[in-house]
């Protein structure tokens, strides 16, 4: 249905432009734990901007409280494959190692930006660097801790994790962490409202 974004693909670039002059693509990435999902529910609530967020599908099973459809798409390995395959994906990558899959579908997003609106891709680093790489003029911010230690607390204290996932959730931070330099911005969330206030003042400027 799309042509493929991310390939060098003229027609697909020029439609593509074509919708950011009315909406806007925003990647947000950090290490897990650091606080994304926090900070974007209180800017979703707060900005007075058309923002929408990307709801990304995922092999990783629900975590308590969590809904098909709100913060992901839950699905089967052999669904993603598939959707892989029948190139659905605007990227995808497997986050964790040896673990689950993760990816943006193409027609959410670009549905949302043909109304104008803003859409928030809340991705890791691989996923972002394609994004960018196909479309450079995405915004983008890194969100990161105070410390690996209080990145370390956020996960305990979050407590839906494993004691394995949860290391390698840490492995995996302290390799994000290098990306941050490559982000048009970078907030520190330690105290939650001056993050969600940053993260405001950020998009407001635009
Ligand atoms: P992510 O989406 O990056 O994986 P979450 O939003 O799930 O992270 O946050 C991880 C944990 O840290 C949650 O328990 C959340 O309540 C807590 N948290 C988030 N931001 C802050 C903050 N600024 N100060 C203290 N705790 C926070
Ligand atoms: P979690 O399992 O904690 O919700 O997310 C784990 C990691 O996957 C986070 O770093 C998050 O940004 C990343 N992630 C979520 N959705 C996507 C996606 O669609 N694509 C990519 N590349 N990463 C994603």
């Amino acid at each position: 249905m799309w042509n493929n974004p991310v390939e060098p693909d003229t027609a697909g670039r020029s439609r593509f432009f074509k919708m950011q002059s009315t909406g806007r693509l925003i990647i947000v990435s950090g290490p897990s734990g650091v606080g994304k999902g926090t900070v974007l529910k209180r800017v979703f609530e707060e900005s007075p901007l058309p923002l929408r967020l990307s709801v990304s599908a995922t092999t990783r099973k629900p975590r308590t409280g969590e809904i098909d459809g709100v913060q992901y798409w839950f699905i089967s390995r052999e669904e993603f494959q598939a959707k892989r395959k029948n190139d659905e994906f605007l990227e995808c990558f497997e986050v964790f190692d040896g673990g689950d899959w993760y990816g943006t579908l193409k027609r959410h997003v670009f549905e949302q930006l043909e109304q104008g609106n803003w859409v928030v891709l809340e991705i890791d680093v691989q996923g972002a660097r394609k994004v960018r790489a196909a479309f450079p003029d995405a915004i983008t911010i890194f969100i990161e801790p105070k410390s690996v230690d209080v990145l370390k607390e956020r996960l305990i204290g979050r407590g839906t994790e494993d004691e394995n996932k949860m290391q390698e959730r840490l492995r995996r931070a302290t390799e994000e962490l290098r990306f941050a330099g490559e982000y048009d911005h970078r907030i520190v969330n330690d105290e939650l409202d001056q993050a969600v206030r940053e993260f405001c003042e950020i998009l407001e400027r635009l």
